[in-house]
């Protein structure tokens, strides 16, 4: 028996100073006994910002006619990730507005390349596309999909624009992990007229899909969107709800998100590394497109490799050298260090 509050205790969303400190602690050692020291090192590649969407809180959304569009070039991508991407890197996620052109055209073929040439493991988030195309890219040698539900009360969900509809995103979330992919969902902490008790409805529903992790991202008010005027998410409310979730959940792998930067300056990253987070993503596009990816405000705050890896040890912590793709396998004997070793080894 324990006196430690249960995850979902009232009072938690709010915890502040001793009993804040207490909770992201409790967080973070659940995420030590679980995983270790050891945090995983994604490159996330955002390869298209055409969108079909319509999403009120994201600069992507097609109403946004003052953005310039791109299309990422599939032997531009190859040859970064192929001979230059950083050492500490394990996987990739390919990123997208929701545009089946670009599955179709560049993710399919950059896929096949990544498996041929590289050990890599490969993530991608694309939005709600279909079956065929699920299979198509899962064949190519993808295996984990990132699908945030964004808001888990449908109304609500309706109102914000969010992409296509609720039962739509519900139902992909679950053809997902029926087909064998391992699925990332999310969602998003301070939107404009969010209550505890859509929060709570987020907890509820993401621990009755079938998920092997969750995100949550604070509220980052974006550029061109009817959201523009609105307060940014708050970083203690974010982190509070990073520090449920990990304690809902000891085994998922949960992000630090990039935006925890925005949402609390100087120090939101770091603190998120320390409320039980144990992955991380180190930005790759191309520094000519990134500005157009627009999530939230031209100015990003772009986690280089040098970034992370400062702010993980900064934290005691250690970059995996198992990819996620092979901790997702159940490949806990040898790591991707190890399996090149051995393929040079074995000539
Ligand atoms: N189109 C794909 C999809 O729908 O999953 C992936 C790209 S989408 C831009 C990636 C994520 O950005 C979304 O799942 C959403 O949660 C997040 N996002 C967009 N605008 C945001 C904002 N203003 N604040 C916080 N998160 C935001």
């Amino acid at each position: 028996m324990t006196d430690e509050p249960s995850w979902d205790s009232p009072g938690l969303l709010e915890a502040r100073g001793k009993a804040q400190e207490k909770l992201h602690a409790r967080a973070a050692t659940a995420a030590n006994a679980r995983f270790g020291r050891k945090v995983f090192l994604r490159a996330v590649v955002e390869v298209s910002n055409h969108c079909r969407e319509n999403c009120s809180y994201c600069g992507m959304r097609r109403d946004n006619r003052a953005l310039a569009r791109f299309r990422a070039h599939h032997d531009k991508l190859a040859e970064l990730l192929i001979h230059h991407r950083p050492a500490s890197v394990t996987d990739v996620n390919i990123q997208a507005g929701e545009d089946p052109v670009v599955v179709r055209e560049v993710v399919l073929p950059l896929i096949r390349t990544l498996r041929r040439e590289t050990p890599l493991g490969v993530s991608v988030c694309l939005g709600t596309l279909n079956a065929a195309l699920y299979n198509e890219l899962r064949t190519a040698g993808a295996n984990i999909y990132i699908i945030k539900f964004e808001i888990a009360d449908p109304k609500y969900y309706a109102q914000m624009e969010a992409p296509g509809r609720w039962e739509e995103r519900i139902e992909h979330i679950q053809l997902l992990a029926e087909k064998g992919w391992k699925v990332s969902s999310g969602f998003i902490a301070g939107l404009p007229g969010q209550n505890a008790r859509h929060l709570l409805a987020n907890f509820n529903l993401a621990r009755q899909l079938p998920l092997a992790g969750c995100s949550v991202s604070p509220f980052i008010p974006g550029e061109s969107t009817p959201l523009s005027g609105a307060p940014t998410g708050g970083i203690d409310l974010t982190l509070n709800c990073m520090a449920m979730l990990r304690l809902m959940r000891p085994d998922w792998v949960i992000p630090a998100v990039s935006a925890l930067n925005l949402a609390g300056p100087g120090s939101g990253y770091r603190r998120g590394l320390a409320t039980g987070a144990n992955l991380v993503t180190i930005n790759l596009t191309p520094a000519e497109v990134r500005d157009d990816y627009l999530l939230y405000k031209r100015d990003r705050f772009i986690m280089t490799e040098e970034r992370i890896l400062a702010a993980i040890e900064a934290e005691g912590l250690t970059p995996s050298r198992q990819s996620l793709d092979e901790f997702y396998r159940g490949q806990v004997g040898r790591s991707t260090e190890e399996r090149a070793e051995a393929e040079v080894v074995a000539g």
